[in-house]
């Protein structure tokens, strides 16, 4: 048992608060992990202002230097993969293999931005002037403040910490109440890579008390944060206000388009892996299943074979196939859904309820779900469930397919299966997500590559990849005369 500590100022610091939290492995509540205090809101504002003092060396580090510190950390998160791994596993609930999966990316992460530190690049531009040009120069904003979830809770921490520090900034990390272990073990292996003391500050506790206090400080500059809609467009409104930068990834509800022409198993296997995979528990994970009534008895007749065969159980025991509800919270949520899908007249096909058998009593265990012919206007169509519950549409063509695709608020990714090109080049220019994939899962992505959504799911620049320092960085331009005389032409 562990008592988590809050890292400010590069001092392991015990909150003084009295609130605390269990942290309890979902595959068995009796399996305690350790406990958290809530961290009051003047906690908050210590490790703001630890931040804010060390912005200035950390700024003038430079960046190949700050880039060494990150591929560093890169190399001890990959000496501590099968550890963390094992922790994160008791922690969230999923299976060792999908937590393997997740530092693997992390450590991709890490080490693609350790190289960007070496391209930090501005541009020349030329002028219209004789003897003049231009150029850009990134900077950093100051002190960033990362907000993060439960799910992935080293990978979005990574994605998110890596850049923002190889950028310059100093950061503020309020990780998910659920996941502090973690979180603090991701804080000890940067401070063990030699990040000076304040570049990194880590407070743990309510998103409603710290989270808000730290997102509305005025020395904090920018805010990344990943979680539901509703809390990421609160946070947008608020920070608006004062003018201060804002990344969301939020919700998804995304869909995969069967057509009649495709390979039937690949698509039914690869919607189960998409939905069940950690326990539907991605934001990227296949919630609706768009499918051409042609071959959706064939369709639905499969996937609820695939889904009554999954091992269910702790995600540490390597047979297992898809592990636990995150926590008591989110486990009555899924289930609240499966009853309004049944309520609505959805047809439930498989699942619906708590699962049962040898040591599943004291973990938050549901069964895979699938419900036939949902309409596109139910609710358990259009809201996110973050569950292993898969809604079927049945269309009766590639328009009507489309229409219901794009029939959500929400717009991170989307898949379709079809051995027809043209299908497939209709479906890239219509679909409505940030990102698609083609005969394969909505799911996955690669480090160098970047990620995101649209509409409600997205706000500000793409997350990964090419992309990931955008976010991170302020773009200075600079104006260069090197005529010595007074200006005459370009007077506006
Ligand atoms: P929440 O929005 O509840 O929480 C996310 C984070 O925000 C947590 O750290 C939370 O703290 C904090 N928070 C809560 N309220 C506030 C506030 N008022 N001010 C500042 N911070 C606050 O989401 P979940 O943790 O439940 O995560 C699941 C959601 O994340 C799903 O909707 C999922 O789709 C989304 N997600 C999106 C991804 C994407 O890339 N699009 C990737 C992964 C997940 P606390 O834990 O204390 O509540």
């Amino acid at each position: 048992m562990t008592d988590y500590r809050n890292f400010i100022g590069g001092e392991w610091l015990e909150s003084s608060s009295c609130t605390t939290v269990e942290n309890l492995n979902p595959a068995n509540i009796n399996d305690r992990l350790g406990t958290i205090k809530l961290s009051t809101r003047e906690e908050a504002r210590g490790a703001v202002e630890a931040a804010y003092n060390a912005f200035r060396d950390w700024r003038n580090t430079p960046a190949p230097t700050r880039g060494k510190i990150v591929a560093r950390f890169a190399r001890l998160l990959e000496d501590d993969k099968e550890n963390l791994a094992q922790i994160l596993t008791r922690e969230e609930g999923k299976t060792l293999a999908e937590s393997r999966g997740e530092l693997a990316r992390s450590i991709n992460v890490a080490e693609f931005c350790a190289g960007e530190a070496r391209r930090l690049n501005g541009e020349t531009i030329q002028s219209e002037l004789p003897a003049n040009f231009a150029y850009t120069i990134k900077e950093p904003h100051g002190v960033v403040a990362l907000i993060t979830p439960w799910n992935f809770p080293v990978a979005i921490p990574v994605w998110k910490i890596a850049p923002a520090l190889v950028a310059g900034n100093t950061v503020v990390f309020k990780p998910a109440e659920a996941t502090p272990a973690t979180a603090v073990r991701i804080c000890e292996l940067l401070e063990e890579a030699g990040l000076p003391k304040g570049v990194l500050n880590l407070v743990l506790g309510s998103g409603a008390e710290i989270g808000d206090e730290i997102t509305n400080h005025p020395a904090v500059k920018a805010i990344s944060f990943t979680g539901s809609t509703a809390t990421g467009i609160k946070l947008y409104e608020q920070a608006a206000r004062r003018g201060a930068r804002v990344q969301c990834e939020m919700g998804g509800k995304n869909p995969v388009v069967v057509m009649e022409d495709c390979d039937l198993d690949l698509a039914v296997q690869s919607t189960a892996q998409g939905a069940f995979g950690s326990t539907g528990q991605r934001c990227t994970a296949t919630s609706r299943a768009v499918v051409v009534d042609e071959i959706a008895d064939e369709f639905v007749s499969k996937i609820v074979e695939l889904a009554q065969k999954m091992r269910i159980g702790d995600g540490a025991n390597p047979e297992t196939e898809m592990g636990p509800i995150v926590d008591e919270k989110q486990f009555r949520n899924v289930l609240k859904y499966i009853d309004i899908g049944r309520e609505d007249g959805a047809e439930m096909l498989c699942g619906g309820k708590r699962a049962e058998g040898d040591n599943l009593e004291n973990g938050f265990f549901v069964e895979p779900t699938v419900f036939d012919r949902v309409s596109p206007d139910m609710r358990i169509a259009q809201e996110e469930i973050f569950g292993p519950v898969l809604s079927v549409l049945r269309v009766k063509d590639f328009d009507e397919a489309m229409c219901a695709a794009n029939d959500s608020q929400y717009g991170l990714t989307s898949s379709i299966f079809t051995n027809d090109p043209n299908l497939i080049f209709r479906f890239v220019q219509q679909i409505e997500t940030g990102m698609t994939h083609i005969n394969s899962p909505t799911t996955g992505g690669e480090a160098h590559i970047p990620f995101g959504g649209v509409k409600m799911t997205g706000i500000g620049a793409r997350e990964q990849g090419s992309t990931a320092l955008d976010f991170y960085t302020e773009l200075k331009v600079v104006y260069v005369d090197y005529t010595g005389r007074r200006r005459e032409g370009n007077l506006y």
